[in-house]
């Protein structure tokens, strides 16, 4: 039996990753690995084509990773935890699991490098901010849970970063550690 009909077969001739009888092509997951069918996907035209071009990646398309992401064969899971790399879908990353063998090969094309998939907090310019940078309010910003507020001007230096949340900072205002959001900072 040829690769294409195997794959086809196993995967029941519906898209590996999402479901989907459209368009369906046998790929070969980059860079290939040549081990026949256990290096391809059954996969439709519309995730090939996100796979393909990172700027067409639509975000709501990808949910059926929910499922496929627990798929038995390798090379459903590779592509699985190589578009959740893509999106920091950190959640899920968290929970899908690949052997050593196929999380190397799943890292292969760089996808989720550790820049990729940290999170990342910018101020309102787009500047990256990191733990210790100083910061400068653009707003009067009120301060949860007191009267306080922590007026547009204000420097705040040595910030810290929440590793949770890219849109939270902490730093010390009038000698109070406060949340801060980032669009409201300049980086100084
Ligand atoms: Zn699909």
């Amino acid at each position: 039996m040829s690769i294409v009909n195997e794959v086809q077969e196993r995967s029941d001739y519906k898209c590996e990753l999402c479901n989907s009888t459209d368009n369906l092509k046998v790929y070969e997951i980059q860079p290939p690995i040549n081990r026949g069918a256990y290096g391809n996907i059954n996969t439709c035209s519309t995730c090939l084509e996100q796979i393909e071009d990172p700027e067409k990646m639509d975000a709501n398309h990808w949910h059926c990773l929910n499922d496929s992401m627990w798929s038995e064969h390798d090379a459903v899971k590779v592509m699985a935890w190589r578009m959740l790399a893509r999106q920091k879908s950190q959640d899920m990353l968290d929970m899908i699991y690949l052997e050593d063998e196929a999380q190397k090969w799943a890292e292969a094309t760089g996808e989720g490098d550790d820049d990729a998939v940290k999170i990342v907090h910018k101020d309102s310019n787009g500047v990256t901010l990191q733990a210790g940078d100083s910061v400068v309010l653009i707003k009067d910003l009120p301060v949860k849970g007191s009267s306080m507020i922590a007026k547009r001007g204000t420097a705040v230096r040595r910030i810290s970063l929440d590793h949770e949340n890219a849109e939270y900072i902490e730093g010390k205002v009038d000698g109070q550690q406060i949340v801060i959001i980032t669009k409201y900072v300049k980086k100084t």
